[in-house]
Parts: structure tokens; sequence; C-alpha cells
């Protein structure tokens, strides 16, 4: 399903998918691996901010962080 959002680098509305990939996070000074997921531009190709999605892969961050530590 393709939504349109404006990417600020095409400077208009852009067709977008998803992609995931894994990212590094800081939580608490220490970087931590979590799969991501992400808007891409189909027309550029960068990545356009999500709120939604950048606060989802924060609690998963966080989350990897505390299985880490063996707090669950
Ligand atoms: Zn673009």
């Amino acid at each position: 399903m393709a939504e349109r959002v404006y990417c600020p680098n095409c400077r208009e509305l852009v067709e977008t998918r998803m992609e995931s990939r894994v990212e590094t996070y800081p939580v608490k000074g220490e970087d931590v691996p979590v799969s991501a997921t992400v808007r891409v531009c189909e027309g550029c190709g960068e990545d356009i901010f999500d709120e939604r999605l950048d606060e989802r892969t924060l609690v998963l961050a966080y989350e990897e962080y505390r299985k880490r530590k063996g707090l669950y």
C-alpha cells in the first residue's frame, strides 16, 4: 500500500516504501542493534522521518537493551 508523504529532498508529495534494516540505537550509553522500519522515498531513495516508526524503533531498542541486561 503506497502512501504519499512529503519528501523534503524532492520537495513534493512522493510514493514511499517501508524498509527494514538493522540500526544501532544508543540506550544509556550503549549501542543496541535494533531491527528498524524506515520510510524511504521512491523518488530519491532518501529516508523520510516518520515519528510513529521512530517511536516504535526506540521502544524496540529499549526492549532489546533490557533483554541484554537480563532485566526481564
Ligand atoms: Zn525524495
